[in-house]
């Protein structure tokens, strides 16, 4: 915490690397037009384009087909016609790391330029009683450099593509196998529709999802389509660090839940713990959030607020959070602070939490205290979720089926 921070003017990483697709591009991920398109390089005929994208669409997302001979539907000529043009490559998993409380991460590496520096992003499964959340990246790296973020010291940034996002969710299904239909899993005494491993989705990973909102927005379109993935937008939630400009935009074209980092309700803390503020301080941020389309007591905004020990956790911020929220429909979540390496700040202290968070609850916010999970393997890229006091069955369930793929 230094002074110069405070009155530093505001400064971004320049985005320092390109996507460089392979040679052979992947199916995996793609929107229905840029399926539509692929058909088109292989020399579909337009009038048959819509009805061959309808059969990938289904064998991609809704079966989970890893080689082109599964898609039995298909005709064999145009298996080949494909095969000899793409793969069904996912995001190469580079390595995979289970906590003891069930909660999963996995490295993915994704094209980069040849010789250069590998692009990699993290992807977070948190398994919980009610609910299976993944957490989702949107670019290597981030060109933000909020103060407590770990992301935000990696110098290499690069925009994931929309083929790559979706990927995300492709690798984590086929990790815990959740593939196979729902007459399958009944017959298996897995858990169908509602209770999904995956059932929920976050945009919580590395990167500002509104600096990538293209490709965020055609992947929030793949996941949620009811052909396919089939993950409701009421259960996907994409996370900001504050991007006024692209809120509305956020709203009206993906549609998704919204969640805000505030962490702080001063604006001279909040520049230096989130330096975005700079550019856009809390009123306007909050006035976008006012005006974020959809926005009702059914579907509320989360503001995230982290807890920073002697930093923002005095019970006179906690008083001037509810002041400052009064009127917008909202929840509050309150993230222990995850330390990684070098960082300059350390948690609040338990005690403190629960005193921060007993001021929201009686001003009428549900706000539990929350302990972080898979810290042993380091999983917090930010989402930190509740534990539950033993293995749950959806975890154990889950474990069974991590033994049963490959
Ligand atoms: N860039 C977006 C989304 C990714 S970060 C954003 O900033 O909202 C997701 C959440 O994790 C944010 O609320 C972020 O502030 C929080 N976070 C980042 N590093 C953290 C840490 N070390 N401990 C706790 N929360 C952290
Ligand atoms: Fe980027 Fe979000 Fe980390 Fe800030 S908290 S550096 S916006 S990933």
């Amino acid at each position: 915490m230094t002074d110069t921070l405070q009155t530093a003017p505001f400064v971004e990483k320049a985005p320092l690397e390109h996507y460089v697709p392979p040679a052979k591009p992947s199916l995996v991920g793609l929107t229905r037009a840029e399926l539509a398109d692929a058909m088109a390089q292989v020399g579909i005929p337009e009038n048959q384009r819509k009805m061959r994208v309808q059969q990938l669409w289904h064998w991609l997302y809704v079966r989970g087909a890893r080689d082109f001979d599964a898609m039995t539907s298909v005709s064999k000529d145009l298996r080949a016609l494909l095969a000899g043009r793409f793969t069904l490559a996912r995001p190469e998993v580079v390595a995979e790391q289970v906590s003891a409380d069930g909660t999963r991460k996995w490295l993915l590496r994704l094209p980069g330029e040849a010789d250069a520096r590998p692009h990699e992003v993290e992807c977070v499964y948190i398994p919980e009683i009610d609910r299976g959340t993944l957490c989702l990246s949107s670019q290597v790296g981030c060109t933000l450099t909020c103060t407590f973020c770990h992301t935000g010291t990696q110098r290499l940034v690069r925009n994931l593509t929309a083929g790559e996002i979706v990927g995300q969710v492709m690798i984590a299904r086929d990790r815990l196998g959740e593939w196979l239909g729902t007459e399958k899993l009944k017959a298996a005494g897995l858990p169908t529709e509602g209770e999904r491993f995956i059932s929920n989705i976050v945009m919580m990973g590395m990167g500002e999802p509104l600096y990538n909102f293209d490709a965020v927005r055609d992947a929030i379109g793949v996941i949620s389509d009811g052909e396919g993935l089939s993950i409701s937008k009421r259960r996907i939630t994409l996370s900001t660090s504050g991007v006024v400009p692209m809120i509305e935009r956020a709203g009206a074209e993906i549609g998704c839940m919204l969640a805000v980092s505030l962490h702080a309700v001063r604006d001279e803390l909040r520049n230096e713990l989130v330096p975005l503020n700079r550019k856009y301080p809390i009123a306007e941020l909050l006035k976008a959030c006012r005006g974020y389309p959809g926005l009702s007591n059914a579907r509320r905004i989360t503001f995230e607020y982290v807890m920073l020990k002697g930093v923002n956790d005095s019970i006179a911020d906690a008083k001037a959070l509810i002041q400052l929220l009064r009127g917008i429909p909202a929840k509050i979540n309150l993230i222990p602070f995850n330390p990684w390496p070098g960082s300059q700040f350390e948690c609040s202290d338990w005690e403190q939490i629960e005193k921060f968070s007993e001021v929201v609850f009686n001003a009428g916010y549900a706000s539990p205290v929350r302990t972080p999970r898979g810290r042993d393997i380091l999983a917090a890229c930010g989402q930190l979720k509740s534990a539950t006091e033993k293995l749950s069955a959806r975890e154990r369930i889950a474990l069974r089926a991590m033994t049963m793929t490959d």
